[in-house]
């Protein structure tokens, strides 16, 4: 930049380049943000530092500053430094630009260090918009409030290590259920609590698929490890027992032992997913399995039954 400033500086003498020069000096000159700046520091701004610093101070004038009043969008910003919006500062004894990070930037990265901090297996990542006031704002009856009230308290008290019961959210199809956890998913991002939201049924039919090949261990173990699980939609699946005594049940063994804290959302109460984890009337023994995960199940979560009306259209 200084080369180009000097090289303008000397051609500024001569005949049409003056003329130029004169022009672009006058268009910096009359710029807004430029005499309110120049006005702001008077005392400090010489005459000769904004001669020398011309340059500079058309670059300044070219960029987007105010709220990327300039730009459509991030990805068309339209700086020199893209994100980045320049603030004239005082150099020595002339003028230059400091490039500060712009607000879309930095509620873009903002919101990328957050996703990074949801893992969400198959689970829609509109999901993860969802905020736990709008959840009763839209509907406020008994059953909604108080989940509310409990993810809240979840939400913001829990902190790593300690032990916290999770809730087990049950109610029909579209009352907010998997929303529920996706709020409280971004709440905790937002301190920098990192969670997994795992939808079951499709979790369950990858696993199947992995049977045989060596990801099947790491898979079962990333989730059974997550800091703050959520099991999303368990008894949509065709549940076997396989998933239920390899996959679901040591899962939540690791969990209950570990106080790690565990969410689940399922169109079953208690008793009906007690019923459907039995699945096979053959015998005894599968009422016993059932009724170990069950115990998992209840030590790990508060049942709480959501109301309201579908809202899937
Ligand atoms: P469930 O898991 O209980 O079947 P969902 O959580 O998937 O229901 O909700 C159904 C649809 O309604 C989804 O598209 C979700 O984004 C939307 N939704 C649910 N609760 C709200 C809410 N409080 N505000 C806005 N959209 C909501
Ligand atoms: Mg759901």
């Amino acid at each position: 930049m200084e080369k180009i400033n000097t090289a303008l500086n000397k051609l500024a003498n001569t005949g049409q380049f003056k003329k130029r020069y004169d022009h672009l000096k006058d268009e910096v000159l009359s710029d807004p943000d430029i005499v309110l700046y120049l006005n702001e520091n008077s005392s400090t701004v010489t005459n000769e530092m904004v001669e020398k610093s011309l340059v500079k101070l058309y670059e300044f004038t070219t960029q987007s500053k105010h709220n990327c009043e300039k730009c459509p969008t991030l990805g068309e910003c339209k700086n020199v430094l893209k994100g980045y919006q320049p603030r004239l500062i005082i150099q020595g004894n002339s003028l230059d630009l400091q490039y500060d990070m712009c607000p879309r930037k930095a509620v873009d990265d903002d919101k990328k260090k957050r996703e990074k901090l949801i893992q969400s297996l198959y689970v829609p990542r509109d999901i993860l918009s969802a905020s736990i006031r709008d959840f009763y704002q839209t509907d406020s009856s008994a059953g909604r409030m108080d989940a509310a009230e409990k993810a809240t308290i979840f939400a913001t008290e829990y902190e790593a290590g300690k032990k916290q019961k999770g809730l087990y959210l049950h109610g029909q199809f579209g009352v907010g259920k998997t929303y529920l956890l996706g709020a409280i998913a971004n709440e905790l991002a937002e301190r920098k609590i990192p969670s997994m939201i795992v939808y079951v049924p499709d979790f369950l039919r990858e696993l199947k698929g992995s049977i045989g090949d060596n990801t099947l261990n790491s898979k079962i173990e990333m989730v059974k490890k997550a800091s703050v699980l959520m099991l999303d939609d368990l008894g949509a699946e065709s549940m076997t027992s396989w998933g239920r005594d390899e996959v679901i049940g040591p899962i939540l063994q690791f969990r209950m032992l570990e106080n790690l804290p565990t969410f689940f959302t399922s169109n079953f109460n208690f008793a009906e997913l007690k019923n459907h984890l039995t699945f096979s009337q053959r015998g005894e023994k599968e009422e016993v399995k059932a009724a170990r995960v069950m115990e998992r199940i209840m030590y790990l979560a508060d049942p709480i039954h959501l109301d309201g009306k579908n809202r899937r259209h």
